[in-house]
């Protein structure tokens, strides 16, 4: 699987939980910005020749800020360079407050067949705890929009875990995305680690002057979630996405199952295999100076790492199993020139044992509880 990954720095403002590479700016440099993207584009095209695009994907920040011409530029430059199915998902995310009709109906008339809505909650109190801008009608007016623009696949983005929400409030909001009936729902539990450690949502944490529900209550609210979802007929594909049959999400998976990802823009990052292994590469995550490197190189690239095959391995399995279909180790094996199922026997067999995971034929796949305990079962591989 080989898809193409876009990112759109800019947002209309800095929610205070994120970590992802997104800066409010009054004046967004719509133009310089989206050259960069371009020319990187082009430069990128050498080490991807020859593949067919299963995936487009416009990720942010806000892209859908980006203004549609531009969108429209980058898009018609992908299909210059590589070849991309005729059903290929091309996605773009949404946030609430930044959608109107005409802009909705401008991204679907450019072939744009997928909207992913950052609704995060529907709770007033619990969108002023996560810092969001927009209010629970916005949400609900931004998927209104997306209908009658024409989406007919629409995914919507929650969060659990902030301020003050209780399973009860997690279970409403579930059960509101659910009303709505979108295609795809992702709900994700707020986790303030890693990169997040430093974002102002944590430091008021450390500092007391915010209470977060412990590990305990936010996996509650996980689990009232999935129970609202289930309920509402969406199957839990991945540890935190939920999908009405065939909805699942094409270019997450193909992260997932270890495909190959060119990208450009600000802050992204790309896959490209080699040999049994692969080499990866992420872009500086400062817009001026991911735009100045474009300018000055042709690409954005911050850092780069060869990936050797044993750590392609112990990604693959790490990503698969985050997956319900699981991982069909006689393919990695094949794939990968390793031999995978008589090095794991033993953690297989626990695993199996233990009743987290079973195996089917040469497919490895966990369980509910077994996802629910993915990092920590994944972890027996490494
Ligand atoms: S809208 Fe999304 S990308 Fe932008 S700051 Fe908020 S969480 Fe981050």
């Amino acid at each position: 699987m080989f898809g193409v990954y876009i990112h759109f720095p800019y947002c209309l403002s800095k929610c205070p939980y994120c970590d992802f590479a997104s800066r409010a700016e009054a004046i967004i440099p719509q133009g310089r910005y989206t050259e960069a993207v371009l020319l990187e584009l082009r430069s990128r095209q050498k080490e991807f020749a020859g593949r067919a695009a299963d995936s487009i994907y416009f990720g942010g920040g806000t892209p859908s800020l980006w203004d549609p011409d531009q969108v429209g530029r980058v898009l018609a430059e992908v299909r210059a360079l590589w070849a991309v199915a005729p059903q290929a998902e091309i996605t773009l995310e949404a946030n609430p407050g930044t959608t109107d009709e005409a802009r909705f109906a401008a991204f679907r008339r450019l072939g744009i067949n997928r909207l992913s809505i950052g609704a995060q909650s529907f709770a007033p109190a619990q969108l002023i705890s996560l810092g969001r801008k927009h209010s629970s009608q916005d949400a609900v007016r931004a998927f209104e929009t997306a209908r009658r623009a024409g989406f007919e696949n629409v995914s919507l983005d929650l969060i659990h875990g902030a301020e003050g929400q209780t399973p009860e409030l997690a279970a409403r909001d579930a059960a509101l995305a659910v009303a709505l009936g979108p295609e795809h729902i992702s709900c994700y539990a707020l986790t303030l680690t890693g990169l997040a450690e430093d974002v102002p949502m944590a430091k008021a944490a450390r500092r007391g002057e915010i209470e977060l529900p412990d590990d305990e209550a936010s996996a509650e609210m996980g689990e009232a979630v999935r129970e609202q979802l289930s309920r509402g007929g969406y199957a839990r594909y991945e540890i935190s996405n939920y999908a009405k049959p065939a909805f699942e999400s094409v270019h997450n998976t193909l992260y997932w199952r270890g495909g190959e990802y060119a990208a450009a823009g600000c802050g992204a990052c790309g896959f490209a295999r080699r040999a049994n292994g692969g080499r990866r590469y992420a872009n500086d995550r400062s817009p001026e100076k991911y735009m100045e490197r474009v300018e000055q190189t042709g690409i954005g690239e911050a850092s780069s790492e060869d990936v050797g095959s044993e750590e392609h391995l112990r990604e693959r399995l790490f990503t698969g199993l985050r997956l319900a279909e699981g991982v069909d180790l006689a393919d990695l094996e094949r794939d990968l020139d390793l031999p995978v199922r008589q090095r794991y026997a033993n953690e297989i067999e626990r695993l199996v044992g233990e009743g987290v995971a079973e195996l089917r034929g040469s497919t490895l796949r966990l369980n509910q509880r077994g996802l629910d305990l993915h990092s920590e079962v994944s972890l027996r591989f490494f």
